[in-house]
């Protein structure tokens, strides 16, 4: 008999359990201790969640006002910070990142998207033209219906923040959502079912269906032919996979995909402030972030005082138990992605790097050597060819290469099949704006990194995404424009 908790479905309403569904471990990162166990959805379940979001549109929510659904969000808002301490202790439990970063990233940006989503959509105005034509003047304005029922497919490393930053637009514009959390991480969003429970939500307009993906609950919501859109962020490989499933009935996708992103140090930077700003894009997160710097590009000229600099920030890095003062770096958040980090780990180092840092596991001790710990760490002296420098690998690692001059660095940046985000470090502006229009990437910081705007359009270009969301910008996938033309 197992007394720990239970994550649990949440469908129409209310949460769904038992009766022959099959469970999974959820397991603490810290030190492989089990959280708990979750309950898988089964398809009729996924069918049943897809029912009540369709019967939700077709009721009251369907017709609800901007105002009405404004007012809601931002008491879902309100409800996730008195509720701070509870979500904060799921998310940490799920993935083990610090207090320091979860208590001021993950659970407050997770409840501001509700507020934010809210007030930019019910400020949006719609537009109007007026039309001559040989017998008169015409009318033409724009409304925008909501989608219906939407797919939210989510990964682990921001759980709550990822999730929320979907569905409140989604909700904003008046849909119903189907969410998929990710296996490794379905905390939070159950207890995000109990917020919208708790503040009057209507039935059906929010369901959580748990489990896997392929051949599993993520695929079959995909492939649900009552889904009307799919928004997805993930791996790229798995954005391919949905948009097979999402190519029956010709549905519309928004994918935030993967990134192998770069950061450009030119010699006429702050260097302070681009070891500082590097340090935390390489290993914010124990560098599970889709926007952190995998590729670090410095001039030839500040190469060795930079590289060294670099890693005497990654080897100042203080690993421990999340609660603890001081600890900034956390545990991978699970032993499958260790396994595959240290794969490349061992490819860069059969491949000919040199190992300026890391490398490894580190030995914890404190119980924790249960966990899915790993060095921070920093190779220097591969082509550009090698798969550390190719490849995405979502660890807390980077590969420093010198260049000369803005041309070569340019073309080394911009020589990936990604184009999530870039940061660029110079004092001089010219080069600042000069290089940030040539950067092939949705998003790219000068002299900063991870600074957001909830305003701003974010997205991928290439193989890191398709459509952008933020701001009024997600109204184009979460609302159907409508023109309406009128002979006056
Ligand atoms: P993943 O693609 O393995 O899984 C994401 C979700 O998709 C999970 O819920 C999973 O169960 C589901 N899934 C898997 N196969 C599916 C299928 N065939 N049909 C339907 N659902 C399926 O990604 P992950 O490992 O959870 O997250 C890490 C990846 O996410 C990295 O590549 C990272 O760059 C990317 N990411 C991108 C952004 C962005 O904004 N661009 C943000 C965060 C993470």
């Amino acid at each position: 008999m197992n007394s720990k908790p239970r994550v649990l479905n949440f469908i129409d309403g209310a949460f769904v359990q038992g009766e022959g569904r099959d469970t999974f471990p959820n397991v603490n990162p810290i030190d492989g201790s089990l959280n708990g166990l979750v309950e898988s959805a089964t398809r009729e379940d996924v069918d049943r969640a897809v029912q009540a979001a369709r019967r939700a549109m077709r009721g009251p929510w369907g017709r609800s006002s901007m105002a009405e659904r404004g007012d809601l969000l931002h008491r879902i808002a309100d409800r996730i910070i008195e509720r701070f301490d509870e979500f904060l202790a799921a998310e940490v439990a799920d993935t083990g990142k610090p207090h320091s970063l979860a208590s001021v990233i993950d659970i407050p940006r997770g409840a501001a998207n509700f507020k934010s989503f809210a007030d930019v959509i019910r400020a949006h105005g719609d537009d109007a033209y007026h039309t001559h034509t040989p017998s008169g003047l015409a009318l033409n304005y724009t409304v925008r219906a909501p989608r219906g029922v939407v797919a939210v497919v989510c990964p682990w490393n921001l759980p709550l923040l990822l999730m929320t930053w979907k569905v409140a637009p989604a909700l904003a514009a008046g849909n119903a959502v189907v969410v998929k959390p990710s296996e490794e991480t379905p905390s939070t969003t159950a207890l995000l079912a109990d917020v919208m429970r708790e503040v009057g939500l209507p039935d059906g307009v929010f369901n959580v269906v748990n489990g896997f993906g392929p051949d599993a609950p993520g695929q079959w919501l995909c492939e649900h032919p009552d889904v009307d859109a799919i928004t997805f962020t993930g791996e790229s490989s798995t954005g391919e996979a949905i948009m097979r499933s999402a190519a029956s009935r010709l549905r519309d996708v928004s994918f935030e995909l993967g990134g192998k992103n770069p950061a450009l140090v030119f010699a006429d930077c702050d260097l302070d402030a681009a070891l500082e700003g590097t340090t935390r894009s390489v290993f914010a997160n124990c560098g599970q972030i889709c926007l952190q710097t995998e590729r670090v590009y410095v001039h030839r000229s500040i190469f060795d005082e930079f590289t060294e600099r670099l890693t005497a920030s990654a080897a100042g890095l203080v690993r421990g138990r999340p609660e603890v003062p001081g600890v900034d770096m956390g545990p991978l958040v699970s032993q499958g992605h260790r396994d595959k980090v240290l794969s490349y780990y061992a490819k860069a180092r059969a491949e000919g790097a040199e190992v300026r840092f890391g490398g490894g596991v580190p030995v914890m001790g404190d119980g924790l050597d249960g966990g899915f710990w790993i060095e921070p760490t920093i190779w220097t002296g591969l082509p550009e060819t090698a798969s550390v420098v190719t490849d995405e690998i979502f660890g807390p690692c980077c590969h420093v290469q010198p260049f000369d001059d803005e041309d070569e660095v340019l073309h080394m940046a911009n020589d990936t099949d990604y184009g999530l985000a870039a940061s660029v470090w110079t004092k001089d502006l010219s080069r600042a704006h000069r290089v940030a229009r040539e950067l092939e990437v949705g998003i790219c910081w000068v002299n900063s990194w991870y600074l957001r705007d909830l305003r701003t359009p974010f997205g991928g270009a290439k193989r890191s995404g398709i459509g952008r969301e933020g701001g009024h910008y997600s109204l184009d996938f979460y609302t159907e424009l409508r023109n309406i033309c009128v002979a006056l």
